[in-house]
């Protein structure tokens, strides 16, 4: 992006298309277990995500981010994969915590856990700990932003629509 002379400014479109995303994530609000505190201090006032432009929703469809904060059992494993499709494209994931990543804890005897929510969803960002601070999460949402401006989403769109044409 260049800044000219009086209050110009130049950019192309996908570009000013994606900071528009990047700087308006919405992530569900929804939490499994103990890092859903960790999320929940992060979005309070200490922290304060709403400076970045990350502020809850309560729909999926409403929702560009889920935020996987904890134990992923089997019996959650639907509703987190349902919540997921609900959700309009383009969509993220970010898996928080040892629990969503691998099974944590549970990982060698807990027969009720997934071991690791990407056997489910596709997941963007990994953020490690048990629980992870604060901070490590508002460094998953840094890094969701840096991979959300790298995007190309109208040479994206152009090529699904050719794959459409010749199908
Ligand atoms: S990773 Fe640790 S803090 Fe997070 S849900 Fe699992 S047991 Fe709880």
């Amino acid at each position: 992006m260049k800044t000219g002379e009086g209050e110009i400014i130049t950019t192309r479109l996908e570009d000013l298309l994606n900071w528009a995303r990047a700087s308006s994530l919405f992530p569900m609000s929804f939490g499994l277990a103990c890092c859903a505190i960790e999320m929940m201090a992060t979005y309070a006032s200490h922290y304060d995500l709403d400076r970045f432009g990350v502020i809850p929703r309560t729909s999926p469809r409403q929702s560009d981010v889920l935020i996987v904060s904890g134990t992923v059992t089997f019996k959650m494993a639907d509703r987190i994969r349902r919540i997921y499709e609900q959700m309009p494209e383009p969509r993220y994931v970010i898996s928080m915590g040892s629990c969503a990543n691998c099974g944590g804890p549970y990982w060698e005897h807990g027969y009720h856990v997934v071991k690791g929510v990407d056997r489910i969803i596709p997941v963007d960002v990994y953020v490690p700990g048990c629980p992870p601070r604060p901070e490590a999460l508002v460094g998953a949402i840094l890094e969701l932003q840096k991979k959300i401006l790298q995007e190309k989403p109208l040479s994206d769109l152009k090529k699904s629509t050719e794959n459409t044409a010749s199908d």
